[in-house]
């Protein structure tokens, strides 16, 4: 009897292990294949922003992934957030500690030539938006302005103080002839019931190696960068604080997508109108659309189970021609500096 059972006991044993390796190898694989399922940035026609000789002080931005974004007049460059180091999908899922990536850093630094940079301004304290400020301002000299979670980063890579301001909503600070105001603004309300991943502040000097989760997003700014030659906005993420734009005016809005399809089409028409309709934008850039657990210079798009930014495209301009006729849309090009003003030729 004992016999039988313990034969038994062992078959069924082996079923259940060779039943369960299965299962892991197919959803293994149907994982995989989803995360290589991806659209093609080529799918977009948008104009490139069109093109004029630089003057002696135009206004140039480079982007650089996510909303690293490097503005520059000839005299003064400011980068709003800094984020070169772009751990992995592992670091990510498994929360690791990761670091920020010296060689990366450098070569960025050295590469799109930041050797006047004035200041660094993250538009929150995420990892993908904060993560590198401390390093850069190290090797640069640059201020940090943000909030008080991005102070707290840069104390933790040790930055001086004399070069970490923490911003006051809607106060005016000026870096050349630049003049940069951060007004507070939402994140988008990516997380599980629509929470925000990784909220609340930096409340101690965050020292690294740390996980990803220790940037918690900290205040959330939409930040308004004047220059006499014109005016460009940076929403950092997909939220909106409903009617914090108003008599904002802007020429251009470097706009936040990632992840905005969940949202749905109705919140993306919100968000459109608190950014673009209000703040009268002739000229939209999409930003954050790219894969940021992918290596700094790899231009992907998240895989199409996480977000579609092909589609949301589709909305945006739907969008545009219900409320903004004459707004255009241009597609940033990585490492490309783009002539924002002032206009020598015709717009396009
Ligand atoms: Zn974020």
């Amino acid at each position: 009897m004992l016999g039988i059972s313990a034969a038994r006991l062992k078959r069924s044993i082996k079923h259940t292990a060779i039943w369960t390796a299965a299962t892991l190898i197919v959803v293994t694989v149907v994982l995989v294949l989803l995360w290589r399922d991806r659209e093609s940035l080529d799918a977009i026609e948008w104009a490139p922003y069109p093109s004029v000789a630089p003057t002696l002080d135009a206004v140039t931005v480079t982007w650089l992934g996510v909303t690293t974004l490097l503005f520059d007049d000839g005299e003064t460059q400011i980068l709003i957030d800094g984020f070169f180091s772009r751990p992995s999908l592992l670091d990510l899922l498994l929360d690791r500690h990761v670091d920020n990536d010296a060689a990366a850093i450098n070569y960025a630094l050295d590469e799109y030539r930041m050797r006047r940079l004035a200041a660094l301004i993250p538009a929150h304290s995420h990892y993908d938006h904060a993560m590198d400020v401390g390093a850069i301002a190290n090797r640069t000299s640059a201020s940090i302005l943000g909030s008080e979670s991005t102070a707290a980063i840069a104390r933790g890579a040790g930055v001086p103080e004399d070069q970490i301001i923490v911003a006051e909503s809607g106060q005016q600070y000026e870096f050349g002839n630049f003049t940069v105001t951060l007004l507070d603004s939402s994140h988008a309300p990516i997380g599980w019931g629509g929470a925000i991943p990784f909220a609340g502040t930096v409340e101690e000097p965050l020292a690294t190696p740390a996980p990803v989760s220790a940037w918690r997003a900290g205040r959330n700014y939409t930040i308004v960068i004047a220059h006499p030659h014109g005016t460009a906005i940076v929403q950092g993420s997909a939220g909106f604080l409903e009617g914090a734009l108003n008599g904002v005016s802007a020429d251009v809005v470097m706009l936040s997508v990632g992840l905005l399809e969940g949202l749905g089409r109705n919140y993306a028409e919100r968000y459109w109108q608190e950014l673009v309709t209000t703040t009268g934008a002739a000229h939209v850039f999409p930003v954050h659309f790219d894969d940021f657990s992918r290596p700094f210079g790899e231009i992907l798009l998240q895989p199409r189970a996480l977000d579609n930014f092909i589609d949301v495209a589709g909305w945006l301009q739907d969008f545009r021609d219900t409320w903004d006729t004459d707004t255009r849309f241009h597609l940033p090009e990585f490492g490309k500096p783009v002539v924002l003003y002032p206009r020598t030729s015709p717009e396009a």
